[in-house]
């Protein structure tokens, strides 16, 4: 049987760039809808006034990557003249805006628009979006056939919350929204937070010695070094004229952030991990003074929160004009900080480096049964199916959605390899949309919540469930923002839909069911092949304890292993 496509079909892309990847959770599906199916129907929504995202609004003093730079590339955009190891804002900014423009990407952005609301009309089986100038508050009123988030985690600004906060008189700002207008020669400057953002724009500003900096800080973090290394000619020069020499480079880089992974599992408790304490241990005692190394050792487990990069953060506390205290805040007063101890420090500038609001998706999304929101709250949090689509949603999709943030934790390749398993997945999906075979996709809640209960119980046994972070609800809630395995294995996952799990509706649904009903006997045999594998297990658990340890230990390797040689392969 054959059907008439979809005339009308078209596809809204939310946000040009929020998160580490810059441009690219947006720019992918761009890319691959031009290149896989010369599609060009497609708006992507941003509010700001150009691509860029988390790397255009941070512009703190020495905001730079923390992971390698090389990764910040897409692979069909290298870049072999990066000057160091790890690239300033300003440079991946750069790179972003070349990209879009060499990609031709630039005539698809909708700067300065924000979509409010989007809502599902089950009768024209279409995403009615509101959409308004937000410089202007103009509203308009438009339509979706498919609609993909490319909203990241890092974009709402956290303050704390503090009595007295709004009562402060002197200038104040968080990190995230730097105010450039600000001299903060000769004055004393409140910093609060000690995270990634802080680590790196302390040492900047207290490099000048009349800035006085007090850093209230409330948790002890891990740090390890990660030193701006410069590219010599002759390197720039081979990663771009000798064959595959740059390709080899990110190969290894991935190799090497992919395995640090290992040190996350068994809540901690493993060699690697013990290896990587020890070293942070080390680090931290040898570059601060006396004074501070009972208190900076973390009494979390290693990686619990995100690891951060040293930059110069460590050696800038034995500066005589920085303080770091561990004395909670109590209370801001109109011109100082009050600590629980009752201790005033006065200040005329406050800088939150206090991180961002992650557990809320910033986008007010009505599917037919429910707001995201409300099926959220339902759950105990965000949670998706392979981090992609949402029960009750239909046509919607989510470049880094819940689950997939473990770049910011560890790496960025591997999560770029999940970006670009995250693209074809997504079109696969849309492809019998397009064709006017289905007019809406969305995945079972079956399908999801055994996904996610999977995730959960795999995520209890990592080192993520052993503190408060910014990874979990609400601070100490279900973990939502990190994959319990190497990303390479959701990739995998992701490589093909299994249609069995997604319910659809259209003029095709009932063949399009039939025509993938062998796909469901393939994984019929899958099953029973791991249920008589898993049995054997079970039967060799029953002998003792400690063989079953080591079955069920050995099962979780083989399994890392074997995603990671197929993310290898990759890359
Ligand atoms: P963050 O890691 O969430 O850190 C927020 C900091 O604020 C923490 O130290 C937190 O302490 C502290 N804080 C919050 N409320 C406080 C209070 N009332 N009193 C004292 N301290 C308080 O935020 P971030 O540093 O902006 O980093 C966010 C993420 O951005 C990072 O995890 C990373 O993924 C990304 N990032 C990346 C780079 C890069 O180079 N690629 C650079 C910067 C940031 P607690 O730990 O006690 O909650």
């Amino acid at each position: 049987m054959s059907y008439k496509p979809n005339n009308e079909f078209n596809i809204a892309i939310v946000g040009a760039g929020t998160l580490k990847l810059t441009a690219l959770e947006a720019f992918l599906p761009a890319i691959a809808l031009r290149k896989k199916w010369g599609f060009d129907n497609f708006v992507i929504y941003e509010r700001g006034a150009d691509v860029g995202g988390t790397w255009r609004d941070n512009t703190y003093p020495g905001c730079a990557s923390d992971v390698p730079i090389h990764l910040y590339s897409l692979s069909s955009d290298l870049k072999p003249d990066w000057k160091n190891s790890h690239g300033t804002q300003p440079e991946i900014l750069e790179y972003m805006r070349e990209v879009t423009d060499k990609r031709g990407l630039r005539k698809y952005c909708s700067f300065h628009t924000s979509v409010d609301k989007a809502e599902w009309d089950a009768t024209a089986n279409v995403w009615r979006l509101e959409i308004s100038d937000v410089r202007t508050g103009e509203k308009h009123q438009t339509r979706a056939t498919a609609l993909i988030s490319a909203i990241g985690v890092l974009v709402v600004p956290s303050f704390p919350k503090l009595q007295g906060i709004e009562s402060f008189k002197g200038e104040v700002f968080h990190s995230a929204r730097w105010n450039h207008d600000v001299d903060l020669h000769g004055k004393r400057v409140g910093v609060v937070g000690n995270g990634s953002s802080a680590a790196q724009f302390v040492p900047k500003i207290s490099a000048d010695p009349t800035v006085t900096v007090t850093n209230f800080a409330r948790t002890p973090m891990w740090y390890m070094p990660s030193p701006h290394v410069p590219y010599s000619g002759l390197t720039k020069w081979a990663f771009a004229y000798i064959p595959f020499v740059q390709r080899i480079h990110r190969f290894l880089i991935t190799v090497e952030s992919e395995a640090v992974f290992f040190a996350f599992k068994y809540k901690g408790k493993n060699l690697l991990s013990k290896y990587f304490t020890r070293a942070s241990i080390n680090y931290i005692r040898s570059k601060v003074p006396a004074k501070y190394h009972d208190v900076m050792i973390p009494k979390d487990p290693y990686g619990c929160k995100r690891v951060v990069r040293d930059q110069g953060y460590l050696p800038a506390l034995n500066r005589p004009n920085v303080e770091l205290t561990f004395e909670r805040i109590s209370h801001i007063e109109p011109d100082g900080i009050v600590t629980e101890a009752g201790d005033k420090v006065p200040v005329d500038v406050i800088v939150y480096g206090t991180g961002f609001v992650t557990d809320n998706y910033p986008m007010n999304l009505r599917g037919p049964r429910g707001t995201l929101k409300e099926y959220n709250d339902a759950h105990g949090g965000p949670q998706a199916y392979l981090g992609t689509t949402v029960p009750g949603f239909p046509n919607f999709f989510m470049m880094q959605g819940t689950l997939l943030t473990r770049l910011l934790i560890i790496a960025f390749a591997s999560s770029l390899m999940t970006l670009l398993g995250q693209a074809p997945h997504i079109l696969d999906l849309l492809a019998p949309v397009r064709d006017g075979v289905l007019t809406s996709v969305s995945p079972k809640d079956s399908a999801t919540d055994k996904y996610n209960d999977m995730l959960q119980d795999r995520l209890e046994d990592t080192v993520w469930s052993q503190c408060a972070s910014w990874y979990r609800v609400g601070s100490h809630g279900r973990i939502f923002s990190t994959f319990p395995g190497p990303l390479c294995e959701l990739w995998w996952w992701l490589r093909k839909p299994h249609w069995e799990d997604f319910e659809f509706e259209g003029p095709g649904a009932k063949e399009w069911r039939r025509r993938h009903a062998s796909s469901f006997l393939a994984q019929f045999g899958t099953v029973a092949l791991v249920g008589a594998l898993g049995s054997l297990a079970f039967a060799s658990k029953g002998s003792s304890d400690g063989l079953s340890d080591f079955v069920d230990h050995a099962g979780h390797f083989v399994k890392d292993v074997q995603s990671w040689l197929v993310q290898l392969l990759a890359v």
